[in-house]
């Protein structure tokens, strides 16, 4: 039977999130957590799969206890199962501690439902890397597609997958081999509303959870900060550019006055250029 793991994470909104101004640090208090909306589309797309070949769909986050709303909404969309791996040893990981503990966790998955396939999402809105996917891949030794937007084929029983990777002028056409692990984009498919049972069903779910206790062997000083070794050695919010104008009006009206900047701006350079300044 396939099994599609699909990873997530919650997330600030960041539409919404305001910076501290004297840390230039997310104050992740004025927002609120959401489901990284990348991986709402890796869960929709690993439903999809179950809906075409059969199967069982579960999905897997690191985070704090609250994360386990992000979970339930992954129920609401129609996954099956939820893990939750959280611990204060999980605390300050970057992305290489981060895909360390999701192994370890997806091992342990893997004990107790052998995994066909893993869908990430491309990245997360406020992590914004798009390492953790292919960190996964990487210590699970399996091919890593990224910036994936259409799953052509998945074949169990010879063991491949055939997908679409986006490019900057297309696509191409990918055969991996299973299992693999998706990283996908947003246009891959759009997450529709919720039906009521899986509603009904998400509200009285209650994931599995695991401490780092659960995740047998394990090497603790590749956990958390300590199995960390990104250091972020400043942040800071970028200058607002200076200058430049907000065009108002109506549509034609705010032609005409670009229409106005372009004109005056070629004067100047004809003049400029009349009078031996030449073209900078
Ligand atoms: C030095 C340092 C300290 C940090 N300390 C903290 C901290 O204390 N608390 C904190 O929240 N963040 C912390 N971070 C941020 C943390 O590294 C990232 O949140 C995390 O590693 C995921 O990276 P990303 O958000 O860039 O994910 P990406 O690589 O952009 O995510 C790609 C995909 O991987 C999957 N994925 C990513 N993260 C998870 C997850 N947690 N669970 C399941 N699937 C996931 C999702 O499918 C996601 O779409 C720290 C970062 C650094 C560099």
């Amino acid at each position: 039977m396939l099994h599609i793991v699909a990873c997530i994470k919650q997330v600030p909104d960041t539409k919404i999130i305001k910076m501290n101004p004297k840390t230039n640090t997310m104050d992740r208090s004025s927002a609120p957590a959401i489901l990284n909306p990348y991986d709402s589309h890796a869960v929709e797309e690993a439903v999809r799969l179950r809906s075409r070949y059969g199967g069982v769909v579960s999905v897997l986050t690191m985070g704090p206890p609250p994360a386990v709303k992000a979970i339930k909404k992954c129920i609401e969309i129609g996954a099956d199962e939820g893990y939750m791996i959280t611990d204060r040893a999980f605390a300050g990981a970057d992305t290489l501690a981060t895909s360390y503990a999701l192994t370890k966790a997806l091992q342990k998955i893997a004990d107790i439902r052998p995994i066909d396939l893993i869908v990430c999402g491309k990245m997360t809105i406020d992590g914004d890397t798009g390492q953790v996917g292919p960190g996964i891949a990487r210590r699970l030794d399996m091919p890593p597609l990224t910036s994936v937007n259409k799953v052509a084929e998945i074949n169990r029983e010879e063991g491949y997958a055939i997908v679409h990777r986006k490019l900057e002028d297309g696509y191409e056409v990918i055969r991996s081999t299973l299992p693999c692990l998706l990283s996908v984009e947003k246009d891959i498919n759009e997450v529709p509303y919720s039906s009521l049972p899986n509603m009904l069903r998400a509200a009285r779910y209650q994931p599995i959870i695991w401490s780092v206790a659960d995740l047998g062997e394990i090497d603790k000083t590749q956990l958390g900060l300590k199995g960390s070794p990104t250091i972020v050695s400043s942040v800071w919010a970028p200058q607002k550019p200076q200058g430049g104008k907000l065009l108002e009006g109506s549509y034609d009206e705010q032609i005409r006055q670009l229409l106005d900047v372009v004109l005056t701006r070629k004067e100047l350079f004809e003049a400029q250029a009349g009078a031996g300044g030449g073209a900078s």
